[in-house]
């Protein structure tokens, strides 16, 4: 007697992977929705979720081996998908050695269990389960290949940066240390017009002589979130800020052009660290050399005439700002 359609899928439904193992899935998605909404740590629920499905898999796949009812033709694949569910959670929420273990255990306990018991499930229609294990290792190996070239690459990635901090970061600071300034001086030195400052605090040994040396590194971590506050020009590139040494920090000012605006910012510079909060209330000034670049500059000239400019505000009596321009002569 033919079966009709709806009751071919009432047969397949009365199944025990419909019967027991889709209301376990729901429970436990269900359990963890409210774990999670009364504020619990997501960590454990991560690790419940888990055991739970590899739980499910294990009795499922033993339930089946020994009691399957066999239906004409037809193999169960349910045991598989939740194999591969629990491989999946399992490398996404355990470190990398515990996932691959516990995968290992599920998918050779799902991969023999059947052949080992012998019973209807892996005998009725051998092909067939040999296809369903089949799709499920290649499915497995393509997720495995993925998070172990992904762990890989991550890995490299985050040394990469670790390299790149430790290179060209001031690790006080967290601004750009001086090896990390040339190619900010280069692209200024090849741009259409831009400036240059070099900020020195004054008498910062006494800082450190009266205060210690941790207050003094405190003073220069403030100095360092002041000079980052500097504004570009209109239409031009951001300042660049680093830490040229010590207690010298240079800003690299795109767009910059003229000497009366130079002076303008370099002023502005100067009277900002003047008023800003300092640790423990101290008054701290900076003095700060300035210079347009040229076209005939090289980073060395730059270097050196800004440097110039900043030893004369010091000469002057410090917490002074002092053009390059003014030293030779007035270049706007
Ligand atoms: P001047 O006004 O002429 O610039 O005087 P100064 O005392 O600021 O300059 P000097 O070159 O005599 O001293 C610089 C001091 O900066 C000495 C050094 O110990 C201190 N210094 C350099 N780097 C650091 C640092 O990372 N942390 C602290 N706390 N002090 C530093
Ligand atoms: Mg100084
Ligand atoms: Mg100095």
């Amino acid at each position: 007697m033919e079966l009709s359609g709806t009751e071919v899928w009432l047969s397949k439904a009365a199944e025990p992977y419909v019967q027991h193992v889709l209301p376990a899935l729901l429970l436990l998605t269900l359990a963890d929705l409210w774990w999670l909404a009364t504020g619990r740590s997501l960590h454990l629920a991560e690790q419940f979720s888990v055991y739970v499905t590899s739980g499910v898999t294990l009795l499922q796949m033993l339930v089946l081996s020994l009691t399957t009812p066999v239906h004409d033709g037809y193999v169960n694949s349910g045991p598989y998908w939740t194999l591969a569910m629990s491989c999946v959670l399992a490398w996404l929420f355990f470190p990398v050695r515990q996932a691959l273990w516990l995968s290992l255990l599920l998918t050779s306990f799902c991969l023999f269990t059947p052949w080992l018991v012998a019973g209807p499930y892996a005998l009725n229609n051998p092909v067939s389960l040999l296809r369903v294990q089949l799709s499920c290792v290649i499915l497995l190996l393509l997720i495995y290949a993925l998070t172990w070239y992904r762990s890989t690459h991550d890995a490299q990635e985050k040394q990469k940066w670790l390299l790149y901090e430790l290179a060209f970061r001031d690790s006080l600071t967290s601004l750009h240390n001086r090896r990390a300034m040339y190619p900010a001086i280069e692209a200024l030195l090849a741009s259409q017009g831009g400036a240059i400052l070099l900020i020195d605090l004054d008498h910062f040994k006494q800082v450190n002589d009266h205060y210690g040396h941790g207050t003094g590194d405190e003073v220069l971590v403030t100095l360092a979130q002041i000079l980052e506050q500097c504004e570009a020009e209109p239409a031009a590139p951001a300042p660049t800020v680093g830490r040229w040494g010590g207690e010298e920090f240079v800003v690299v000012l795109p767009g910059t052009a003229t000497v009366a605006r130079l002076s303008e910012r370099a002023e502005l510079l100067r009277a900002a660290l003047h008023a800003a909060q300092w640790p423990q209330g101290m008054s701290i000034t900076a003095s700060v050399g300035a210079c347009l670049v040229t076209p005939q500059d090289t980073l060395s000239s730059l270097m050196t005439r800004v440097d110039q400019a900043l030893y004369h505000a010091k000469a002057a009596g410090r917490d002074q700002a002092v053009l390059a321009e003014h030293l030779s002569g007035p270049t706007a």
